[in-house]
């Protein structure tokens, strides 16, 4: 059975297309050069949670089309992230819906194992994005879905490298009853506009260009944040002979990633299902300061609320040690505090310093791009693309968001099984059957 109904050629001219209610996106009529009726979902995104949606709405015979601007599954994992990462969680707290890892792979996989299981996890549930289609625009018109569409015929359209995508001037409009926006909340990198910036005759870049510290030897390197990514970057720098400094301007909490034999994140879950979370906090605390000891004498002070608390209360993630709290005891990576400006050769700090540095890396984080695109503002916040209320995964008008609930790829997981298990039931609902293609 097809469960599509594609019309190509100028619908913008067909009297009776016209006729149909259409949302006011302010996309000219002529634009529109092909029609896609999707009886099921429209999915926007191809990383993780994208595939995980459609695999399991696929085995249950629902029709959907998932659609990736980039040109392969999981861009941010093949093309935004440094080659030495790995899971910075165990792999039972990061695998997908209906597939474990394999038992081969070690506890906290490597970012190719991680594709590895990604690409066959696609295979397996025969998920087959529509790539190198940006989605960027999407209404709801009282009935269903339009979501706009071009084909982006050159750049990664995911910003890394400051590369801008070039897109077609065919545009498809994508038409649902259901809207799944699995575009992540790591969408674009985030920039700062750092004064001076224009004089600097080094070279600027963010953490999600960063590959390796090859080339990077005798080097002097600043790396502004003190996330995970940061803290990695600044230990692959200086195990590859950089002289790296990083930035800390705010307070953080580090935590080992191992205490007492496990993994910090397993033994917090395990806790918090007998003890409250400020008693798991003290605890964490005190084996943390055994392990790695005060990092604030190491000028990375902690906030005042526990690092489980602060996640529940703010969404921010505490960071998993992997060997940098070490290097900057043994001096081999500076903490300095945050930027005043940038000079022709170097920066100055907020204390009057001024220090030389030949390259400066932005490990400044990641934001939501759904406000760009989404024209819809009762469930996604426009503030920051993330929706409104905490862990929520479905909002109007057959609207679903899968992977924004801060929470990793447990979330992931918990948010399309959610997702899908709603959507099957619509589709019955619906008196639809089994839909076998799904593109
Ligand atoms: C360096 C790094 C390390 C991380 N490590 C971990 C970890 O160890 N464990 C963990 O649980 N989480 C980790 N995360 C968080 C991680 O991002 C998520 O867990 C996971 O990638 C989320 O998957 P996703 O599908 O929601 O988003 P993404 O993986 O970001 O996928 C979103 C997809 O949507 C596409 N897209 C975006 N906008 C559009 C558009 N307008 N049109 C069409 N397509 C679009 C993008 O190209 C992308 O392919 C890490 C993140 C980073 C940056």
């Amino acid at each position: 059975m097809d469960c599509f109904a594609e019309t190509e050629g100028k619908r913008a001219h067909d009297p009776l297309y016209n006729q149909q209610r259409r949302p006011a996106t302010g996309v000219p009529v002529d634009d529109v050069d092909i029609v896609v009726d999707v009886p099921g979902a429209v999915i926007v995104g191809a990383g993780p949670a994208g595939i995980a949606v459609g695999a399991m709405l696929g085995l249950a015979g629902v029709a959907y089309v998932v659609l990736e601007r980039c040109g392969c599954i999981a861009s941010l994992w093949r093309h935004r992230t440094y080659d030495r990462l790995c899971l910075h969680l165990p792999k039972r707290f990061c695998e997908l819906p209906l597939m474990p890892f394999p038992i081969s792979f070690p506890e906290y996989p490597t970012r190719d194992q991680f594709l590895q299981y990604l690409d066959s996890y696609a295979r397996r549930f025969s998920v087959e994005p529509v790539f190198r289609r940006a989605v960027i625009s999407a209404e709801y018109d009282g009935d269903s879905w339009w979501v706009y569409t071009r084909e982006v015929i050159a750049g990664a359209g995911a910003g890394a490298g400051g590369e801008q995508a070039v897109l077609g001037s065919t545009m498809t409009v994508y038409r649902s009853k259901w809207l799944v926006v699995a575009t992540g909340e790591n969408a674009e990198p985030v920039v700062p506009e750092i004064e001076g910036a224009g004089r600097f005759r080094g070279q600027i870049m963010h953490s999600s260009e960063y590959r390796n510290g090859e080339g990077y030897a005798g080097k002097r390197v600043l790396v502004v944040g003190c996330g995970n990514s940061a803290m990695e970057v600044c230990l692959d720098l200086c195990n590859h002979n950089a002289r790296a400094s990083m930035v800390v301007r705010d307070t953080v909490h580090v935590l080992p990633r191992e205490m007492l034999g496990q993994s910090t994140f397993g033994l917090s879950v395990l806790l918090l299902r007998w003890f409250s979370v400020q008693t798991v906090d003290w605890l964490l605390l005190l084996l943390a300061h055994l392990v790695i000891g005060d990092t604030a004498r190491l000028g990375i002070p902690r906030p005042s609320l526990g690092p489980m608390e602060l996640k529940a209360v703010s969404g921010k993630t505490p960071v998993l040690d992997v060997g940098t709290i070490a290097k900057i005891k043994s001096g081999n990576i500076k903490v300095v505090p945050a930027i005043q400006c940038l000079r022709e050769h170097g920066v100055e700090f907020v204390d009057g310093r001024t220090v030389d540095f030949d390259v400066v890396i932005l490990a400044t984080g990641y934001k939501s791009n759904v406000p760009y695109w989404l024209k819809e503002k009762e469930f996604f916040s426009e503030k920051d693309g993330f929706p409104r209320k905490s862990n929520g995964w479905k909002g109007q008008n057959g609207l679903y968001a899968v992977g924004f609930s801060r929470r990793g790829l447990l979330g992931v997981s918990k948010d399309a099984t959610n997702i899908v298990e709603d959507i099957v039931q619509r589709w019955r609902d619906m008196g639809y059957e089994r839909c076998e293609t799904k593109k």
